[in-house]
């Protein structure tokens, strides 16, 4: 393998309009507001720029590491030797095609996404309006909410593979399950998808996003980072509700704590580190492991640190 210092250069020759920087922390660019420096960061504009940073990388014997928004992701706190590549800002192409479906880049939030639809008198997206994440990452993790995930709305998603080639893989060759796709086990990065969805009426539209917003808000701890449901749901439990039951509601470790308003959300209440989120991410596990019986996965995705 070659030296990140080594593909720096090279990378650098290669693309030289490419946004590179070095040891970046990234605490900025995680929605737990923690984690320490990357190595190398790469910020393509586009999937050009992407798909030469990715041979590139592959041929040094490097393993990127792909970023969305960071919204579900805990990095430690010396953080880690590695290269990142961050979608998010990049690969932006937002655009219909056809009349009822639409083409959204990788970097683009669902947020954003959600609101082009509505724009366009289209419904289908309302559940992902409050997700923060983008849509590479949500199609990562098949993210969804209140009876929607991505599954249900996608026809087809552009990936690059090892080399770098454009591969467009359809939608049950994507293996979309609860949160979990098929890029748990193929080191592909999403460039875009395409969503199907339906004619609406758009004051309907705007209701559902506007009642789901208000859930949301009413129901989660939005006013302190974190990176949303810590835990995937367990067959037949909810994890907010086995938590409560353990008593752990409330609990502390350093400036982590298991919320007070949702017991799912592991928050950041100001200063924690990644250790402290992640000590209080295991305590959580094995006592509801042994009150329980039922073992907790962690949602979040981790870089540099495990449980
Ligand atoms: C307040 C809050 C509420 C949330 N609510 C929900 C919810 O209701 N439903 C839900 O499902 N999630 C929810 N989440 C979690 C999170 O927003 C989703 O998992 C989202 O899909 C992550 O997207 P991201 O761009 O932030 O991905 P990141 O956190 O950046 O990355 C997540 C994983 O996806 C991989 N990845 C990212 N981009 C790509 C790509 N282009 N190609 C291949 N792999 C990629 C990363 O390597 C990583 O393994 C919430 C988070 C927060 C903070």
């Amino acid at each position: 393998m070659v030296s990140l210092q080594t593909f720096r250069q090279r990378l650098a020759a290669a693309l030289p309009g490419l946004e590179l920087r070095d040891n970046e922390p990234m605490y900025k660019h995680t929605t737990f507001r923690v984690g320490g420096p990357v190595t190398l960061m790469a910020l393509p504009r586009s999937v050009e720029e992407l798909s030469t940073a990715v041979s590139l990388a592959r041929e040094a014997g490097i393993e990127p590491f792909f970023l969305g928004r960071g919204s579900n992701l805990l990095v430690a706190d010396r953080g880690a030797e590695a290269f990142l590549i961050k979608l998010a800002g990049g690969l932006d192409r937002l655009e219909l095609l056809g009349e009822n479906s639409l083409y959204v880049g990788a970097g683009v939030t669902l947020a954003q996404a959600a609101v082009f639809a509505l724009e366009h008198a289209l419904t289908g997206l309302e559940f992902a309006h409050g997700i923060p994440g983008t849509l590479g990452g949500g199609v990562f993790m098949n993210a969804g909410a209140y009876d929607g995930e991505l599954s249900q709305v996608i026809s087809w998603a552009d990936c690059l593979d090892e080399s770098g080639r454009i591969q467009r893989l359809a939608g049950e060759e994507l293996e979309l399950g609860y949160r979990t796709s098929v890029f748990s086990r193929k080191p592909w990065v999403v460039t875009g998808a395409r969503l199907d969805l339906t004619p609406g009426d758009p004051a309907a539209i705007r209701a559902r996003m506007e009642d789901l917003s208000h859930r949301r808000r009413s129901k989660q701890p939005l006013e302190f980072p974190s990176a949303g449901s810590t835990f995937k749901r367990p067959a037949g439990h909810f994890a907010g509700a086995l938590i409560q039951e353990a008593g752990l509601k409330g609990v502390r470790i350093g400036g982590a704590q298991v919320s007070e308003k949702h017991a799912g959300f592991v928050v950041n209440t100001g200063g924690a580190t990644s250790d402290d989120i992640l000590s209080l991410i295991r305590l959580v596990r094995d006592t509801v492991l042994e009150k329980t019986g039922v073992l907790l996965e962690p949602e979040v995705r981790m870089l540099g640190c495990k449980l």
